[in-house]
Order: C-alpha cells, then structure tokens, then sequence
C-alpha cells in the first residue's frame, strides 16, 4: 500500500489540507474555512474537521496514512504544537494544545510554525529545491519567514525565531501591529502598499488607479504597475527599495544561498523580484552576495501543508 503523509495548514481565513507521498506527489487536496473570527474553539473543531477528512481520503485513495503535520501561526513549540506566542490572525489561539488535541481523537501529529512549514515545502519541493540553505519569506497581509540551514530549519531557543518582519527598518518610525514601532513589516506588507499607493496618487490626477481610491485592491496596484503606471511604479519601487534593503541585512547576517520570496506580494511578478534583487545587491556585502540567487517561491498557497506533511518524513520516510 503507497505511504501518503497529511499535512494542514491553518490560516487566519482558511485551513488548507492535503496528502502527500515521500517523492512529493499531491495525491488530494482541499481548503475549509478556519472561521478565526468566532474563536478558537470553532478553529480546533475545524482543524479536527480536516483531520478526519484526510484520514477519510487516505482510505478513499487506498493509501497508508503515516502521520500528521500541522502548521500554525504564532510561535510554536515544535513538535508537540503549543501555542505560545502572538498569533494576531486567530484571536485567542495562543495557549491552545494543538498535539494535546489530535491526541485526544487518538492521532498522532507534528506542530511548527506555519512559515517554517511553508520553507519546508519549498526547501523540499518547490524554489529550494538542491540548496543547503535559504532565507525564505512570505509577505501578505504580515510577513513571515524562516531560514533554512544545512537542511534544518533553524527554530531558535525558544521557537520564535524568524520575526523578519519585526525587524526595525526605522528607529521609532511608523507604529506596527506587534505594538513596537518601525518594523520592515509596517513598511513593507500590503496594508503599507496600500497606504503608500494612495498617498503617491496625490500627485497624480490621471492615474486610472483614483476610480477606486477606497477600495484599493493589491492585484489593482500589480496590474497597473506592470502596465507601467506612474503612481504604481513608483509606490511599488519604494517597497522594493525599503524589503531589498532589509534583506541586504538579512544577506549580511546569514550568507543564504538564496533568497525565495512568495506571498501575496510577489504576484506583482518578475519586474518587482528584479527591482527586489536589484537593491538586495548594492546593499549586502559581496562576499555575503556573491553568489547569492533571488527567486520566486514555487508552490504558491499549497506551501505550507506541504511542508506541515513532509515534517514527518524522517520517521516514515522509503
Ligand atoms: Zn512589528
């Protein structure tokens, strides 16, 4: 009987879920709401939810099922999956046994933070695939990221490393989130490309981008952008030129063999990767850069379950 691993990523708007074999093949996969916002009760039951849908699919495709992995936000103890930091995208998750709660319906399962499963993946299976190490980012609504060396992830003491977005780009700048002041996150995520986007517009009467100024979408920004709009340009060379140069740091502190970048902003494409490597080199070192490769991630929303089932490879695994 083929061996298949589940993986499930939660999210602040959806659990994604699938099952996977050891040479990566997707054998189903499916998305349910996580419905963060009625609390973390209704998340448990949804998680368990897509927990039983897999174990029902792994019979279904008369497969073997080896094992759990879940990826969560927030800081994570790994492996046993409690909850014990920030999580702002699933109010009042922080505390939750995750590992406590497949135990209890007799399951077996690995926890980690969502970012290092979606580096997991992608080291494995998607833009990392033949490194040693890489600096993994997600930028979307947050930021979130992971870092990649000798093929382990490096979690940190305490599990909560990897905060790139909480790293302060302007000493006692623009207030963030976390409620801490001047992060590359506040500068650098959507809402701040949203932000900047309309302000830039101020100056520009003709851009067709002022139809809907209140209800600015991100895809509206990168489509404009890379018809060559003034404003979009613009707005979008100013978060390139902010994230290059946090990451030039990055570039600096840890010497990756590469840099993957994925998340809702990298739909703006190839032209804003490129402005991206662009600043990244005039900023890191060149013996931290040289031969440093800046890339697209690969595997788009499907990332992170696919790292969340590949967590327990090295048990089951052949
Ligand atoms: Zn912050």
């Amino acid at each position: 009987m083929k061996k298949v691993y589940a993986g499930i990523d939660l999210g602040g708007s959806y659990i994604k879920a699938g099952l996977l074999t050891a040479g990566g093949k997707r054998v189903s996969s499916f998305k349910i709401l996580s419905e963060a916002g009625s609390g973390p009760k209704t998340v448990a039951k949804n998680l368990l939810l897509a927990a039983e849908k897999l174990v029902f699919l792994a019979g279904k495709n008369k497969t073997k099922l080896c094992g759990f992995g879940v990826g969560s936000p927030g800081t994570i103890r790994y492996p046993d999956g409690i909850v014990t930091g920030s999580s702002p995208n699933i109010p009042g998750w922080v505390g939750t046994n995750i590992g406590g709660l497949f135990g209890s319906r007799g399951l077996e399962v690995k926890v980690d933070n969502d970012a290092n499963c979606m580096a997991l993946g992608e080291y494995l299976f998607g833009a990392g695939r033949g490194t040693k190490s890489g600096f993994y980012l997600t930028i979307g609504t947050g930021i979130g990221c992971a870092f990649i060396n000798n093929g382990r992830l490096m979690r940190g003491s305490n599990y909560a490393a990897g905060e790139f977005g909480h790293i302060v780009l302007k000493y006692n700048g623009k207030r963030c989130k976390c409620g801490r002041r001047g992060c590359v996150e506040a500068y650098t995520a959507v809402p701040a490309l949203i932000h900047s986007t309309k302000n830039i517009l101020k100056k520009y009467d003709k851009s067709p981008l002022k139809k809907n100024l209140n209800d600015l979408a991100p895809m509206t920004i990168f489509e404009a952008f890379k018809k060559g709009d003034k404003a979009a340009t613009e707005a979008i060379s100013l978060n390139a030129k902010m994230l290059g140069t946090a990451i030039g740091s990055v570039v600096n502190l840890l010497n990756p063999e590469i840099v993957v970048i994925g998340g809702g902003l990298a739909q703006a494409g190839k032209k804003y990767i490129d402005k991206i490597r662009k600043i990244i080199f005039e900023f890191a070192f060149d013996s931290a850069a040289e031969n440093l490769r800046i890339i697209s991630a690969q595997l788009g929303n499907n990332a992170g379950w696919i790292g969340a089932a590949c967590m327990n490879f090295d048990k089951n695994s052949g």
